[in-house]
């Protein structure tokens, strides 16, 4: 039997939006609270590139955006060809319990 654990959050949890450079591993984390323009370069002037994907179809729903717009990220992040990753910061859960799940265990 296979268990799997699972974190699930509201997009209001997220901390931070954090861009890996895939050249030299550095970092950049921004609030998504505070997002007014992409960082272009990572911060040893790696350049990355926004605007890969040509078939993005621009829509004024903020929510068909989204869920669009995580698909085509996806698909271009195993490319590598964007020259970073995105990474989503959360707050490690406080009152997160953790018990024994194998079944040969349990009581
Ligand atoms: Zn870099």
């Amino acid at each position: 039997m296979t268990f799997e654990q699972k974190l699930v959050a509201g997009l209001e949890e997220i901390k931070g939006i954090v861009f890996e450079c895939n050249e030299c591993k550095s970092r950049i984390v921004i609030s998504p609270d505070s997002v007014d323009a992409p960082p272009l370069h990572c911060p040893r002037n790696h350049h990355w590139d926004w605007n890969l994907i040509d078939d993005y179809d621009k829509t004024s729903s903020p929510f068909v955006s989204f869920l669009l717009g995580l698909k085509k990220i996806r698909d271009k992040a195993r490319e590598r060809s964007a020259g970073f990753k995105i990474f989503l910061e959360f707050n490690r859960p406080e009152h997160v319990s953790y018990q024994s799940q194998d079944p040969k265990n349990s009581n």
